[in-house]
């Protein structure tokens, strides 16, 4: 594999993993970060959900009085009910908000189960309504439970809402298993406020009638109690399971002071008094104005249970968030580095190898190339640039050898142009003639193609140097070299034979094709007069020897021309200014026009 692309596939391949980390790290963090969200938001619902408990709980402290209220009823205990459930409404209200328009199955259910603890509530408040509208006579006849119905259906609201907190708390629990023991004790500490609300319920009513306890009172307090110190241990245990704290601890102290030290020993004699039916010394009011306060830091310590587990949910949100963004800040890092160093190593030693490598190709396949003299490469100090430098310099060297070559290559040619030439026609001269006559008589043996001879001679050529000057006869010598030249084909061989004459080798050529060639030189010859360097036009005549050899037949050179020589003998002989053909007997085609 090619070092190039053995490199691009690891750099890929790296990034891809290093990315693929990445991505993998940022995802889980991610679904930390969401789920850490999830989580505080249930918790943040289950609160709203225990304020409704507690709100709606706290109802029916002012129901009780207009239940069990004389005649004339007292506007005054009416309206304090209504602000009461106007706060209870604003409670439901607000967590009906939260919870609307989630769709996991927590939220789903806490949803119906506030929209049917509402639906209880309102049932509830029509029968205060209707039953605090009896006449009171009615309502406070001895063994009566008209007052009682209405408060055992606001009861139930309650359960229907702690459940509706358990369901929402759970799935916070679910999310964080660690914060179970602060939610659960929250929990619990909503019900303790319930079931110590429902213990102060049931003396409501024989305060405001002056009655002692009746039987269904005297059995539903213990019931009570029992559950109060349960639910009171319960928490304890869950509050202590780990660390607490301070605010916690002092929640928790505050509570057992004032609820339990305090209001229960309070709610003992009462009860006692309700039993043995000794006079309770006190009113429903100042009942409620001594029982109810104390409740307070009950739900100050669902409160505080609450918090600390809203501030460990938040701290964990918090930290998953910081750890993702470390993730993806070193994951981004790495990243950066790894690029920077691929795009390092393809700078500088890469593509530098690469450009070295293809100059040396180049060098070996003899293609120019300008060597890149100044180059940052060439500048560079290490490995690379030496590298660059050398291959520099094999290509100068490799450049000015080749340039002599060529200069000797032209010298030798333009020697062999020289011997080759006639320098004063510039047609072939004789030696070279020889050389590739005899070149061609061999091939057109080989394939067995005819070949023809003709030798022409210029026509008392003598006179002319005479009569014009030798100058003029070499221009003569020129002009009938160029107009024969204008009569041979490519493949025929013309050349100035010595003096005034000249001769053509033409190869696969017939004799009658080989006579109509010299018949057609002659007539161009004669028929073109030519200027001498005075101007003055002179008609020329040449004489022409012809011999053939038929395919195959073997024939040298030397043998060839002295037959047409003797027909050109036969030709000047006969008058000159004629075509003789070489054995058969020459006969003259046409005499000179
Ligand atoms: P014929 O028709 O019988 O061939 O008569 P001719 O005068 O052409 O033949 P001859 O052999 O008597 O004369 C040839 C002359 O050609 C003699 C020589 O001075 C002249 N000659 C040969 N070479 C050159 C040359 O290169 N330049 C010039 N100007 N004259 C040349
Ligand atoms: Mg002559
Ligand atoms: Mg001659």
């Amino acid at each position: 594999m090619r070092l190039t692309r053995l490199f691009l596939l690891t750099t890929g391949l790296l990034l891809a993993l290093v990315s693929a980390l990445l991505l993998r790290s940022i995802w889980m963090d991610g679904r930390q970060v969401a789920a850490a969200e999830l989580g505080l938001a249930a918790m943040e619902r289950a609160y709203l959900v225990m304020k409704v408990a507690e709100k709606a709980s706290a109802e029916r402290g002012p129901a009780i009085p207009v239940l069990n209220d004389t005649e004339p009823a007292d506007p005054a205990k009416r309206e304090r009910l209504q602000a009461f459930r106007h706060t209870t409404d604003a409670a439901f209200d607000e967590a009906l908000t939260a919870l609307t328009g989630l769709s996991d199955a927590a939220s789903l259910s806490t949803l119906a189960q506030l929209q049917k603890a509402r639906r209880e509530l309102a049932h509830a408040r029509v029968e205060v309504d209707r039953v605090a509208a009896l006449p009171h006579a009615r309502r406070s006849a001895p063994g009566q439970r008209l007052t009682r119905a209405p408060i055992d259906l606001m009861f139930a609201v309650i359960d229907t809402v702690l459940a509706g907190v358990t369901t929402q708390s759970a799935a916070a629990e679910a999310v964080y298993p660690e914060l179970a023991m602060p939610l659960v004790g929250a929990r619990y500490a909503a019900e303790l406020r319930e079931y110590a609300g429902r213990l102060g319920s049931q003396f409501t009513a024989p305060l405001a009638t002056g009655q002692p306890l009746g039987r269904e009172e005297q059995r539903e307090i213990p019931l009570l109690l029992g559950r109060i110190e349960q639910l009171r241990k319960l928490i304890e245990l869950q509050a202590r399971a780990g660390h607490t704290p301070a605010p916690l601890q002092a929640a928790i102290a505050a509570m057992e002071a004032q609820y339990f030290a305090a209001d229960l020993p309070f709610i003992e004699q009462l009860t006692e008094r309700g039993i043995t039916g000794q006079p309770y010394g006190l009113d429903s009011a100042a009942f409620v104005a001594r029982y109810v306060p104390p409740m307070k830091s009950i739900v100050a310590l669902r409160d505080a249970l609450f918090a600390a587990a809203r501030d460990s949910a938040t701290e964990r949100v918090a930290a998953a968030r910081l750890r993702m963004a470390i993730n993806a800040g070193l994951g981004l890092a790495v990243l950066c580095i790894e690029l920077t160093v691929f795009l390092l190593i393809r700078h500088r030693v890469l593509l530098p190898l690469l450009r070295s490598t293809r100059a040396m190709n180049a060098v070996m396949r003899g293609e120019h190339i300008q060597p890149a003299a100044n180059s940052a490469t060439m500048l560079r100090t290490d490995e690379i640039g030496d590298m660059a430098r050398a291959v520099t310099a094999l290509q100068e060297a490799t450049q000015r050898s080749r340039a002599l070559e060529a200069e000797r290559e032209q010298l030798i040619a333009q020697l062999r142009q020289a011997s080759d030439t006639d320098f004063l026609t510039g047609l072939l001269n004789r030696r070279a003639f020889s050389e590739q006559a005899a070149r061609l008589l061999a091939q057109a043996r080989r394939h067995g193609w005819p070949v023809a001879l003709i030798v022409f001679d210029m026509d008392h050529f003598k006179r002319i140097n005479d009569e014009h000057g030798h100058p003029a006869g070499d221009a003569v010598l020129c002009a009938a070299a160029e107009i024969a030249r204008g009569q041979v084909r490519q493949g025929e061989l013309l050349a100035r034979h010595g003096g005034e004459e000249f001769i053509l080798l033409a190869v696969g050529c017939r004799p009658d094709e080989a006579r109509q060639l010299a018949e057609r030189l002659r007539l161009a010859l004669a028929t073109q007069p030519v200027q001498l360097p005075d101007g003055t036009p002179l008609q020329i005549t040449a004489s022409f020897g012809l011999a053939w050899v038929e395919a195959r037949q073997p024939v040298e050179l030397d043998e060839l021309y002295r037959n047409a020589d003797r027909a050109l003998y036969a030709a000047k002989s006969d008058g000159r200014n004629q075509v003789r053909c070489a054995d058969p007997p020459p006969q003259p085609l046409r005499e000179a026009g």
